[in-house]
């Protein structure tokens, strides 16, 4: 990968790459992404960033890991912007590593406010969102011209682990005919309820994408209904996103991942 035919910025000393890192496999980086890590001085990395994908870095390279770990308390976001700065103030290539794309429920955009704050250069590097890549290997198609013409990305959680006050139950499920939810999980048997409530079919199809685009992904499907006790009985880990709609019946015949 060193000669890669295709002119890549400068990575600046004293400069932040805020880059995602996509949902998983390591197959999935962006070119502009492998070339951030192969040069970064230092990369600071989140819990869903993986081994696979940190081992591009430079030998040596400085990793720091700024995510929840064996039951310690994580970082708080004000340390992690901190340490953005004073690594960029120090004159380092520093790139901040994020699951996913940066900007969809990553909190890069609190990062990359602060570093303008601190007339500090920065770049932003988007990634493949889980929400995108892992329907995808999930065989889950985003739209179909028969299913949906509008697509929803909704978090299941905000600051205090709760299911976000702000969500509109009754313009979702009259508006929204596809559902995708992060950091669901924990909250699947309230979701599906308001779901229902709001008037969205019991029997509606619902898919659970866990680790998804990784050697251990795992998908259950189940519907509105069902999903709750399905997920309890399960041995499902996650990162799991939710998959709302009738998208999820293509999977059938979509699958090419493990019916291949
Ligand atoms: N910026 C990330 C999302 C961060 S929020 C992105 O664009 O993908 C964290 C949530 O993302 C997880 O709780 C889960 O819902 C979802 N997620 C991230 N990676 C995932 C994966 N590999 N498989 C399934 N869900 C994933």
């Amino acid at each position: 990968m060193e000669n890669i035919p295709i002119k890549m910025p400068n990575f600046e000393p004293g400069t932040v790459w805020v880059v995602g890192a996509g949902p998983g496999d390591p197959g999935l980086l962006s070119l502009l992404a492998l070339h951030g890590i192969q040069n970064a001085d230092v990369i600071v990395y989140d819990a869903l960033v993986g081994e696979d994908i940190i081992r591009f870095a430079r030998e040596n390279a400085v990793l720091e890991y700024a995510g929840k770990r064996g039951g310690k308390p994580s970082p708080n976001q004000k340390d992690i912007t901190d340490r953005l700065v004073v690594l960029a103030r120090d004159k380092k290539r520093v790139l901040r590593l994020k699951g996913g794309d940066p900007f969809v429920f990553g909190r890069g955009a609190e990062e990359c406010l602060r570093l303008a704050k601190e007339n500090i250069s920065f770049r932003i590097v988007p990634g493949i969102t889980a929400g995108i890549g892992g329907l995808a290997y999930a065989g889950i198609p985003m739209t179909t011209r028969g299913t949906n013409s509008a697509v929803t990305f909704i978090t299941g959680h905000n600051a205090s682990g709760e299911v976000p006050d702000d969500i509109n139950w009754k313009a979702l499920a009259d508006g929204a005919p596809a559902l995708i939810f992060f950091m669901g999980m924990a909250h699947i048997g309230r979701i599906a309820d308001q779901l229902k409530e709001a008037g969205r079919s019991a029997t509606e199809p619902v898919a659970i994408i866990c680790k998804a685009t990784m050697p251990k992904q795992q998908v259950l499907i189940s519907t509105l209904q069902n999903c709750a006790a399905d997920v309890a009985a399960s041995d499902l880990i996650p990162p799991a996103l939710i998959v709302v709609g009738d998208i999820v019946n293509f999977r059938e015949q979509l699958d090419w991942l493990t019916s291949g």
